[in-house]
């Protein structure tokens, strides 16, 4: 139920100096002037709160957390809220700007945030992460709202923290405030389709690249790593619309079927074998790092940031990456990848399926009624395809890779919308 990335990370950038190098390329491109370059390049609001929570043994321990709000030039500012022992300020404030980017490439009416808390979840009891759910959102009850800054979650937090964020917020205002978070449960105003959106909105995008490229799907191979939430719907949907997936992996290993592994069955398998694929038996064992590497037509990465390095890109083969993961490329690969011409669907723009039904849910919660799932997957793929065009237009008109015509679809947006609300 909990939203986690456990494996370490290797050759990690400083996120924000990773995103700030993507960004300086596209206000090039666009010929950002210096007033506006230095409005977005900040964030508006960088808050760092220490909050104490009385531990199980009775004791009283302080815990650092952040919430950056990038921008809500757009709109209320919308982005996750991150539990894990190693969340820094660069990584938040890096995220948060991801957020202002994703929405822009989405055309959705939000800013972009992010929050986080320093602690480990996993060795806290229930009583103690509601505690300090609730801390955190007092201390933070001024920033939220449905209509300020919307959270959700993110790693090491799930339904169950966004429902007693929701309550710890209505107590305050006196009023149930469905909206002011996303990804509730159901039962508590959350959306059909939120769990699948964004591997669903990873198919949508490869269909489209792929389509672009020529590339017939049922006649194309694909390996996945990361098959939690997106790695796994991802390659669903896929192997559902022909594409045949040789590879999967996840923190257990790496798994191959030449004849194409059987996803319903892989899920199944994970399903009843505590999410992990150890043991799978519809598949041969392989080294993980070379699961990236090998020969196929689409390489899709979805569980966790700088995987695709200067270490190994050199050797990748896939004509097609699809990134399902925030972060999956390092900023010095790009550079390579683009040598050697393969199509990237980046990031802020493969991965938006879950804002958007995020949005969604926001917009149900404020209308006070549920729309059907078809309604959801309908819109959200309509909005997921538009998107796409938006973005590889702008790759053929100023003659650029899909990564940075993403960034330049999106400041473009966040600068024009600026220059109309205008400044102090
Ligand atoms: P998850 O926790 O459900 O799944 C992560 C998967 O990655 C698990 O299968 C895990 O075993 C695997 N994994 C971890 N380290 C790995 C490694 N080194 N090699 C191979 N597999 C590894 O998380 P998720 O929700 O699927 O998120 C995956 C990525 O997608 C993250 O980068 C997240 O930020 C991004 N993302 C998620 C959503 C969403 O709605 N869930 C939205 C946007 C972006």
């Amino acid at each position: 139920m909990l939203y986690k990335e456990p494996a370490p990370i290797k050759d990690r950038e400083n996120p924000f100096e990773s995103m700030m190098s993507r960004f300086n390329i596209a206000a090039e491109v666009l010929g950002l002037d210096e007033e506006t370059y230095n409005v977005l390049k900040s964030p508006t609001r960088q808050v760092i709160v220490n909050v104490p929570v009385t531990m199980d043994d009775g004791k009283v321990r302080v815990f650092e957390g952040y919430r950056v709000v990038h921008s809500t030039i757009l709109g209320p500012s919308k982005g996750g809220i991150r539990y894990a022992p190693d969340v820094f300020l660069d990584e938040v404030k890096a995220l948060a700007a991801w957020m202002t980017w994703k929405c822009a490439v989405v055309d959705i009416p939000y800013g972009g945030a992010k929050g986080g808390i320093i602690c480990d979840p996993y060795s806290m009891s229930a009583g103690e992460i509601e505690r300090l759910t609730r801390a955190y959102t007092q201390s933070l009850v001024d920033i939220f709202g449905p209509d300020r800054d919307i959270p959700a979650p993110d790693m090491g937090t799930g339904p169950r923290e966004m429902a007693w964020l929701m309550d710890e917020y209505s107590k305050t205002k006196g009023s149930t405030e469905h909206a002011v978070v996303t990804g509730k449960p159901l039962v508590l105003g959350g959306s059909l389709g939120r769990v699948e959106a964004t591997g669903r909105g990873v198919m949508v995008s490869a269909m489209a690249a792929m389509e672009k490229l020529g590339m017939d799907p049922s006649n194309s191979t694909a390996v996945v790593q990361g098959f939690g939430n997106v790695g796994s719907w991802a390659a669903k949907l896929m192997a559902e619309r022909g594409v045949k997936i040789l590879g999967v992996s996840d923190v257990s290993g790496a798994y191959w079927n030449d004849n194409g592994i059987d996803i319903e069955e892989a899920i199944e398998y994970k399903n009843g074998n505590n999410g992990r694929l150890e043991g799978f038996k519809g598949a041969e064992q392989m080294d993980p790092d070379e699961l990236l590497t090998t020969k196929v037509d689409v390489l899709v990465p979805a569980a966790v940031e700088d995987v695709i390095t200067i270490h190994n890109v050199d050797k990748i083969q896939a004509k097609l990456i699809v990134e399902g993961a925030n972060g999956p490329t390092s900023y010095k690969a790009d550079k390579i990848i683009n040598e050697k011409g393969i199509m990237v669907v980046p990031d802020i723009l493969a991965n938006s399926g879950g804002v958007t039904v995020s949005y969604f849910e926001w917009v149900q919660n404020r209308m006070g009624f549920k729309w059907t799932l078809d309604r959801v997957n309908e819109r959200a793929e309509r909005i997921m395809n538009e998107s796409f065009e938006r973005v590889y237009a702008a790759s053929q008109k100023y003659n650029v890779p899909m990564r940075i015509a993403a960034y330049i679809v999106a400041i473009d947006k966040v600068a024009m919308t600026y220059k109309y609300r205008g400044g102090f």
